[in-house]
Protein backbone atom coordinates (compact mmCIF):
# COMPACT_ATOMS: atom_id res chain seq x y z
CA UNK A 1 0.00 0.00 0.00
CA UNK A 2 1.13 3.27 -0.77
CA UNK A 3 0.87 5.84 1.81
CA UNK A 4 2.68 9.49 3.46
CA UNK A 5 1.58 8.62 6.69
CA UNK A 6 1.61 5.37 9.18
CA UNK A 7 1.02 5.04 12.88
CA UNK A 8 2.40 1.39 13.69
CA UNK A 9 3.11 -0.60 16.84
CA UNK A 10 -0.06 0.64 18.14
CA UNK A 11 -3.49 -1.09 19.34
CA UNK A 12 -6.42 0.30 17.33
CA UNK A 13 -9.96 0.51 18.39
CA UNK A 14 -11.09 0.75 14.90
CA UNK A 15 -14.91 1.22 16.51
CA UNK A 16 -16.02 -0.89 13.38
CA UNK A 17 -19.02 -3.44 15.31
CA UNK A 18 -18.60 -2.54 18.59
CA UNK A 19 -14.73 -1.26 19.72
CA UNK A 20 -13.64 -3.42 16.43
CA UNK A 21 -9.81 -4.06 18.33
CA UNK A 22 -6.58 -4.78 16.33
CA UNK A 23 -3.90 -5.80 19.00
CA UNK A 24 -0.82 -5.43 16.62
CA UNK A 25 -2.34 -2.30 14.48
CA UNK A 26 -1.49 0.13 12.15
CA UNK A 27 -3.25 2.96 10.54
CA UNK A 28 -2.31 3.77 7.34
CA UNK A 29 -3.24 7.78 5.61
CA UNK A 30 -2.65 9.08 2.20
CA UNK A 31 -3.93 12.95 1.38
CA UNK A 32 -5.59 12.99 4.73
CA UNK A 33 -7.62 9.73 4.03
CA UNK A 34 -7.24 6.46 5.81
CA UNK A 35 -6.23 3.80 3.14
CA UNK A 36 -5.79 0.71 5.93
CA UNK A 37 -6.60 0.30 9.62
CA UNK A 38 -5.94 -2.95 10.49
CA UNK A 39 -3.05 -5.37 10.88
CA UNK A 40 0.17 -4.91 10.09
CA UNK A 41 1.06 -4.56 6.95
CA UNK A 42 4.07 -3.30 4.46
CA UNK A 43 3.71 -0.22 3.18
CA UNK A 44 5.80 2.58 1.24
CA UNK A 45 7.28 6.03 1.39
CA UNK A 46 5.67 6.56 4.88
CA UNK A 47 6.56 8.83 7.50
CA UNK A 48 6.11 6.55 10.55
CA UNK A 49 4.81 6.92 13.88
CA UNK A 50 5.99 4.52 16.12
CA UNK A 51 3.37 4.53 18.62
CA UNK A 52 4.99 1.98 21.27
CA UNK A 53 1.81 -0.07 21.51
CA UNK A 54 -0.29 3.00 22.63
CA UNK A 55 -4.28 2.71 21.59
CA UNK A 56 -5.48 5.01 18.43
CA UNK A 57 -9.11 5.52 18.64
CA UNK A 58 -10.62 7.46 15.76
CA UNK A 59 -10.57 11.35 16.77
CA UNK A 60 -13.48 11.99 19.18
CA UNK A 61 -16.27 13.81 18.19
CA UNK A 62 -18.32 16.22 20.60
CA UNK A 63 -21.70 16.10 19.01
CA UNK A 64 -23.62 18.61 20.50
CA UNK A 65 -22.17 22.19 22.04
CA UNK A 66 -22.88 25.52 22.56
CA UNK A 67 -19.51 26.55 22.73
CA UNK A 68 -19.93 29.78 20.98
CA UNK A 69 -20.90 32.52 23.78
CA UNK A 70 -19.98 36.01 25.61
CA UNK A 71 -19.49 35.91 29.20
CA UNK A 72 -20.22 33.24 31.69
CA UNK A 73 -23.23 32.24 34.31
CA UNK A 74 -20.84 32.00 37.68
CA UNK A 75 -22.64 34.48 39.32
CA UNK A 76 -25.76 33.03 38.58
CA UNK A 77 -24.41 29.45 39.97
CA UNK A 78 -23.50 30.90 43.27
CA UNK A 79 -26.59 32.73 43.49
CA UNK A 80 -28.33 29.53 42.99
CA UNK A 81 -25.89 27.86 46.13
CA UNK A 82 -27.19 30.82 48.23
CA UNK A 83 -30.14 30.14 47.59
CA UNK A 84 -31.90 31.81 44.62
CA UNK A 85 -34.52 30.68 42.64
CA UNK A 86 -34.63 30.54 38.78
CA UNK A 87 -37.27 33.56 39.10
CA UNK A 88 -35.11 35.25 41.53
CA UNK A 89 -31.86 34.88 38.86
CA UNK A 90 -34.64 35.97 36.39
CA UNK A 91 -35.93 38.67 37.90
CA UNK A 92 -32.17 39.99 38.31
CA UNK A 93 -31.42 39.56 34.86
CA UNK A 94 -30.18 36.51 34.68
CA UNK A 95 -30.83 33.47 32.69
CA UNK A 96 -30.47 32.37 28.70
CA UNK A 97 -31.02 35.96 28.02
CA UNK A 98 -28.30 37.37 30.18
CA UNK A 99 -26.21 35.32 27.66
CA UNK A 100 -28.02 36.83 24.99
CA UNK A 101 -27.52 40.40 25.80
CA UNK A 102 -23.46 39.25 26.13
CA UNK A 103 -23.18 37.93 22.70
CA UNK A 104 -25.11 40.44 20.98
CA UNK A 105 -23.06 42.76 22.22
CA UNK A 106 -19.32 40.75 21.50
CA UNK A 107 -17.93 41.15 18.34
CA UNK A 108 -16.94 37.40 15.90
CA UNK A 109 -13.69 38.53 16.87
CA UNK A 110 -14.41 38.76 20.74
CA UNK A 111 -16.84 35.33 20.41
CA UNK A 112 -13.70 33.39 19.12
CA UNK A 113 -11.44 35.27 21.62
CA UNK A 114 -13.61 33.82 24.10
CA UNK A 115 -14.69 30.26 22.44
CA UNK A 116 -10.66 29.29 21.90
CA UNK A 117 -9.83 28.32 25.48
CA UNK A 118 -12.96 26.06 25.32
CA UNK A 119 -12.30 24.64 22.41
CA UNK A 120 -8.56 24.16 23.55
CA UNK A 121 -10.03 21.96 26.43
CA UNK A 122 -11.88 20.13 24.27
CA UNK A 123 -8.94 18.91 22.01
CA UNK A 124 -6.62 17.88 25.11
CA UNK A 125 -9.16 15.42 25.54
CA UNK A 126 -8.62 13.99 22.10
CA UNK A 127 -11.36 15.77 19.82
CA UNK A 128 -10.99 16.23 16.06
CA UNK A 129 -14.73 17.96 15.28
CA UNK A 130 -17.36 19.56 17.46
CA UNK A 131 -20.59 20.45 16.56
CA UNK A 132 -21.38 23.75 17.61
CA UNK A 133 -24.89 25.53 17.94
CA UNK A 134 -26.22 28.99 17.26
CA UNK A 135 -28.94 30.26 19.35
CA UNK A 136 -28.04 33.23 21.96
CA UNK A 137 -28.06 35.89 19.05
CA UNK A 138 -31.72 35.20 18.66
CA UNK A 139 -31.97 38.31 15.49
CA UNK A 140 -30.78 37.55 12.01
CA UNK A 141 -27.56 39.36 12.52
CA UNK A 142 -26.10 37.97 15.58
CA UNK A 143 -27.09 34.35 14.48
CA UNK A 144 -25.13 34.19 11.59
CA UNK A 145 -22.27 36.52 13.81
CA UNK A 146 -22.60 33.09 15.95
CA UNK A 147 -22.21 30.83 12.76
CA UNK A 148 -19.25 32.85 11.56
CA UNK A 149 -17.60 32.76 14.56
CA UNK A 150 -17.97 29.12 15.30
CA UNK A 151 -16.95 28.03 11.39
CA UNK A 152 -13.62 30.58 11.93
CA UNK A 153 -12.49 28.33 14.88
CA UNK A 154 -11.23 26.04 11.63
CA UNK A 155 -8.87 28.49 11.01
CA UNK A 156 -7.49 29.24 14.64
CA UNK A 157 -6.82 25.20 14.91
CA UNK A 158 -6.25 21.81 13.31
CA UNK A 159 -9.95 20.92 14.03
CA UNK A 160 -13.40 19.87 12.38
CA UNK A 161 -16.44 22.15 13.12
CA UNK A 162 -19.74 21.42 12.17
CA UNK A 163 -22.30 24.28 12.79
CA UNK A 164 -26.16 24.11 13.53
CA UNK A 165 -28.52 27.10 13.64
CA UNK A 166 -30.47 26.66 17.09
CA UNK A 167 -32.35 30.43 16.23
CA UNK A 168 -35.12 28.87 17.97
CA UNK A 169 -33.78 28.55 21.50
CA UNK A 170 -35.61 31.29 23.34
CA UNK A 171 -38.55 33.61 22.50
CA UNK A 172 -35.96 37.20 22.04
CA UNK A 173 -37.40 40.18 24.40
CA UNK A 174 -38.66 41.92 21.19
CA UNK A 175 -40.84 39.05 20.02
CA UNK A 176 -44.01 36.62 21.08
CA UNK A 177 -42.91 33.10 20.53
CA UNK A 178 -45.24 33.07 17.15
CA UNK A 179 -44.01 36.20 15.67
CA UNK A 180 -39.92 35.36 16.54
CA UNK A 181 -41.19 31.88 14.78
CA UNK A 182 -41.97 33.78 11.51
CA UNK A 183 -38.84 35.67 11.82
CA UNK A 184 -36.73 32.31 12.11
CA UNK A 185 -38.16 30.50 9.05
CA UNK A 186 -39.23 33.10 6.85
CA UNK A 187 -35.64 35.74 7.60
CA UNK A 188 -33.08 33.35 9.49
CA UNK A 189 -33.24 29.96 8.04
CA UNK A 190 -32.85 31.31 4.26
CA UNK A 191 -30.03 33.14 5.59
CA UNK A 192 -28.07 30.67 7.04
CA UNK A 193 -27.93 28.35 3.75
CA UNK A 194 -24.47 27.95 3.42
CA UNK A 195 -23.17 28.52 6.97
CA UNK A 196 -25.02 25.82 8.95
CA UNK A 197 -24.90 22.23 8.27
CA UNK A 198 -28.36 21.80 10.35
CA UNK A 199 -31.14 23.49 12.44
CA UNK A 200 -32.10 22.68 15.62
CA UNK A 201 -34.70 23.97 18.40
CA UNK A 202 -35.51 23.81 21.88
CA UNK A 203 -39.14 21.85 22.36
CA UNK A 204 -40.04 22.02 25.88
CA UNK A 205 -42.25 23.60 28.44
CA UNK A 206 -39.78 26.91 28.57
CA UNK A 207 -38.80 26.56 25.27
CA UNK A 208 -41.06 26.10 22.13
CA UNK A 209 -43.98 23.78 21.48
CA UNK A 210 -43.96 21.19 18.85
CA UNK A 211 -46.06 22.83 16.25
CA UNK A 212 -43.67 25.73 16.39
CA UNK A 213 -40.78 22.91 16.30
CA UNK A 214 -42.42 21.52 13.29
CA UNK A 215 -42.77 24.59 11.46
CA UNK A 216 -38.78 25.22 12.34
CA UNK A 217 -38.39 21.28 10.53
CA UNK A 218 -40.73 22.08 7.37
CA UNK A 219 -38.61 25.68 6.80
CA UNK A 220 -34.94 23.75 6.86
CA UNK A 221 -36.47 20.87 4.95
CA UNK A 222 -37.10 23.52 1.81
CA UNK A 223 -33.44 25.01 2.18
CA UNK A 224 -31.79 21.48 2.07
CA UNK A 225 -31.10 21.32 5.85
CA UNK A 226 -31.53 18.36 8.13
CA UNK A 227 -32.66 18.87 11.59
CA UNK A 228 -32.50 17.76 15.01
CA UNK A 229 -34.47 18.47 18.54
CA UNK A 230 -33.33 19.68 21.84
CA UNK A 231 -36.86 17.23 23.12
CA UNK A 232 -37.94 15.74 26.34
CA UNK A 233 -35.12 16.96 28.38
CA UNK A 234 -38.11 18.02 31.21
CA UNK A 235 -41.23 16.90 30.31
CA UNK A 236 -42.63 14.36 27.72
CA UNK A 237 -43.94 16.95 24.63
CA UNK A 238 -43.69 13.85 22.09
CA UNK A 239 -40.04 15.90 20.26
CA UNK A 240 -38.35 13.01 19.53
CA UNK A 241 -41.14 11.38 17.40
CA UNK A 242 -42.29 14.51 15.52
CA UNK A 243 -37.99 14.99 14.87
CA UNK A 244 -37.94 11.02 13.57
CA UNK A 245 -40.98 12.11 11.44
CA UNK A 246 -39.16 14.88 9.69
CA UNK A 247 -36.06 12.19 9.67
CA UNK A 248 -34.37 14.18 12.40
CA UNK A 249 -29.91 13.28 12.49
CA UNK A 250 -30.65 12.87 16.11
CA UNK A 251 -32.81 14.15 19.29
CA UNK A 252 -30.68 15.53 22.29
CA UNK A 253 -31.30 15.03 25.80
CA UNK A 254 -34.44 12.63 25.82
CA UNK A 255 -34.92 12.04 29.62
CA UNK A 256 -38.62 12.12 29.59
CA UNK A 257 -39.00 10.17 26.37
CA UNK A 258 -41.41 7.28 26.24
CA UNK A 259 -41.63 4.00 23.78
CA UNK A 260 -43.66 5.45 21.46
CA UNK A 261 -40.64 7.98 20.48
CA UNK A 262 -38.28 5.47 21.17
CA UNK A 263 -40.03 3.51 18.65
CA UNK A 264 -40.25 6.56 15.88
CA UNK A 265 -35.95 7.14 16.42
CA UNK A 266 -35.76 3.65 15.87
CA UNK A 267 -37.21 3.27 12.65
CA UNK A 268 -36.01 6.42 10.87
CA UNK A 269 -32.57 5.88 12.46
CA UNK A 270 -32.31 8.95 14.31
CA UNK A 271 -29.62 8.97 17.02
CA UNK A 272 -29.94 9.60 20.75
CA UNK A 273 -27.77 12.31 22.07
CA UNK A 274 -27.43 12.22 25.31
CA UNK A 275 -26.27 14.75 27.75
CA UNK A 276 -25.35 13.44 31.11
CA UNK A 277 -23.15 16.71 31.78
CA UNK A 278 -26.50 18.87 32.47
CA UNK A 279 -28.05 16.29 34.15
CA UNK A 280 -25.31 16.17 36.73
CA UNK A 281 -25.77 19.80 36.82
CA UNK A 282 -28.95 20.48 37.37
CA UNK A 283 -29.04 17.54 39.70
CA UNK A 284 -31.97 15.94 37.77
CA UNK A 285 -32.93 12.56 39.04
CA UNK A 286 -35.44 11.05 35.87
CA UNK A 287 -32.72 8.68 33.69
CA UNK A 288 -33.01 8.92 29.85
CA UNK A 289 -34.24 5.76 29.20
CA UNK A 290 -30.95 3.86 28.15
CA UNK A 291 -32.52 0.31 28.39
CA UNK A 292 -35.07 0.62 26.42
CA UNK A 293 -33.14 2.87 23.37
CA UNK A 294 -30.77 -0.26 23.52
CA UNK A 295 -32.88 -2.99 23.37
CA UNK A 296 -34.76 -1.20 20.42
CA UNK A 297 -31.44 -0.68 18.46
CA UNK A 298 -31.57 3.07 18.88
CA UNK A 299 -27.57 4.27 18.16
CA UNK A 300 -26.95 6.87 21.48
CA UNK A 301 -24.51 9.30 21.27
CA UNK A 302 -22.81 11.71 23.90
CA UNK A 303 -21.67 14.82 24.24
CA UNK A 304 -20.73 17.86 26.78
CA UNK A 305 -23.85 20.17 25.68
CA UNK A 306 -21.10 22.74 26.38
CA UNK A 307 -22.99 26.17 27.34
CA UNK A 308 -23.13 28.57 30.14
CA UNK A 309 -25.79 27.76 32.33
CA UNK A 310 -26.73 24.26 32.23
CA UNK A 311 -23.11 22.65 31.68
CA UNK A 312 -20.33 24.54 32.00
CA UNK A 313 -18.24 21.61 30.76
CA UNK A 314 -15.39 21.29 28.52
CA UNK A 315 -14.21 17.75 28.99
CA UNK A 316 -15.65 14.84 26.84
CA UNK A 317 -13.84 12.51 29.16
CA UNK A 318 -15.21 13.05 31.79
CA UNK A 319 -19.14 13.26 29.97
CA UNK A 320 -17.85 9.22 29.52
CA UNK A 321 -17.27 8.49 33.36
CA UNK A 322 -20.49 10.17 33.58
CA UNK A 323 -22.17 8.62 31.34
CA UNK A 324 -20.76 5.37 33.00
CA UNK A 325 -21.61 6.32 36.38
CA UNK A 326 -24.61 8.34 35.89
CA UNK A 327 -26.51 6.42 33.03
CA UNK A 328 -24.74 3.08 33.66
CA UNK A 329 -24.04 2.99 30.23
CA UNK A 330 -21.02 -0.01 28.97
CA UNK A 331 -17.46 1.09 28.32
CA UNK A 332 -18.18 0.47 24.93
CA UNK A 333 -21.02 2.20 24.40
CA UNK A 334 -19.54 5.16 26.15
CA UNK A 335 -16.42 5.04 23.68
CA UNK A 336 -19.34 4.49 20.54
CA UNK A 337 -20.67 7.33 21.81
CA UNK A 338 -18.41 9.81 20.86
CA UNK A 339 -17.29 8.18 17.58
CA UNK A 340 -18.96 5.92 15.58
CA UNK A 341 -22.60 7.37 17.05
CA UNK A 342 -21.75 10.64 17.13
CA UNK A 343 -20.51 10.87 13.70
CA UNK A 344 -23.92 9.68 12.23
CA UNK A 345 -25.92 11.99 15.23
CA UNK A 346 -23.82 14.80 12.64
CA UNK A 347 -24.50 13.10 9.26
CA UNK A 348 -20.92 12.79 8.64
CA UNK A 349 -20.04 9.49 7.21
CA UNK A 350 -16.74 9.80 6.79
CA UNK A 351 -15.41 10.01 10.48
CA UNK A 352 -15.56 8.13 13.39
CA UNK A 353 -14.33 4.70 12.45
CA UNK A 354 -11.08 3.69 11.77
CA UNK A 355 -11.29 1.79 7.83
CA UNK A 356 -9.75 2.56 4.76
CA UNK A 357 -11.57 5.81 3.19
CA UNK A 358 -12.97 7.88 6.17
CA UNK A 359 -10.86 10.91 6.98
CA UNK A 360 -7.45 10.32 9.09
CA UNK A 361 -8.55 11.66 12.37
CA UNK A 362 -7.01 10.00 15.25
CA UNK A 363 -6.55 10.17 19.08
CA UNK A 364 -3.37 7.86 20.14
CA UNK A 365 -3.41 7.39 23.67
CA UNK A 366 -1.28 6.53 26.55
CA UNK A 367 -3.44 3.93 28.41
CA UNK A 368 -3.26 -0.16 28.79
CA UNK A 369 -7.01 -0.80 27.95
CA UNK A 370 -10.04 0.86 26.32
CA UNK A 371 -11.63 1.47 29.82
CA UNK A 372 -9.53 4.27 31.22
CA UNK A 373 -11.19 6.34 28.69
CA UNK A 374 -14.11 6.09 30.51
CA UNK A 375 -12.73 5.68 34.28
CA UNK A 376 -10.39 8.81 34.51
CA UNK A 377 -11.97 11.83 36.01
CA UNK A 378 -9.91 14.92 35.65
CA UNK A 379 -7.16 13.35 33.24
CA UNK A 380 -6.75 13.00 30.12
CA UNK A 381 -4.47 10.77 28.49
CA UNK A 382 -3.99 11.86 25.26
CA UNK A 383 -0.67 11.10 23.59
CA UNK A 384 -1.59 12.81 19.99
CA UNK A 385 -4.14 13.92 18.10
CA UNK A 386 -4.54 13.67 14.05
CA UNK A 387 -6.69 15.48 12.10
CA UNK A 388 -6.81 14.89 8.35
CA UNK A 389 -3.48 13.10 8.32
CA UNK A 390 -1.72 15.55 9.87
CA UNK A 391 -0.45 15.12 13.77
CA UNK A 392 -1.07 17.75 16.31
ZN1 LIG B 1 -28.06 21.96 24.11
Amino acid sequence: VRCDAVWTNARLMTMREGLGVVEDGMVAARDGYIVHAGPRIDVDGAEIHDCQRRWITPGLIDPHTHLVFAGNRAHEFQMRLDGASYADIGRAGGGILSTVRLTRAASEDELIAQALPRLDALLRDGVTTVEIKSGYGLTLDDELKMLRAAKALEHHRLVRVVTTLLAAHAVPPEHDADSYIDEVCDRIIPAAVGLADAVDAFCEGIGFTPAQAERVFQAAQAHGLPVKLHAEQLSNRNGAALAARYNALSADHLEYLDNAGIHEMARSGTVATLLPGAFYVMRETRLPPIAALRAAGVSMALATDCNPGTAPITSLLAILNMAATLFRMTVEECLLGVTAHAARALGRSGIGVLEAGRRCDLAVWDIGEPAELVYWLGNSPLHARVVNGKAV
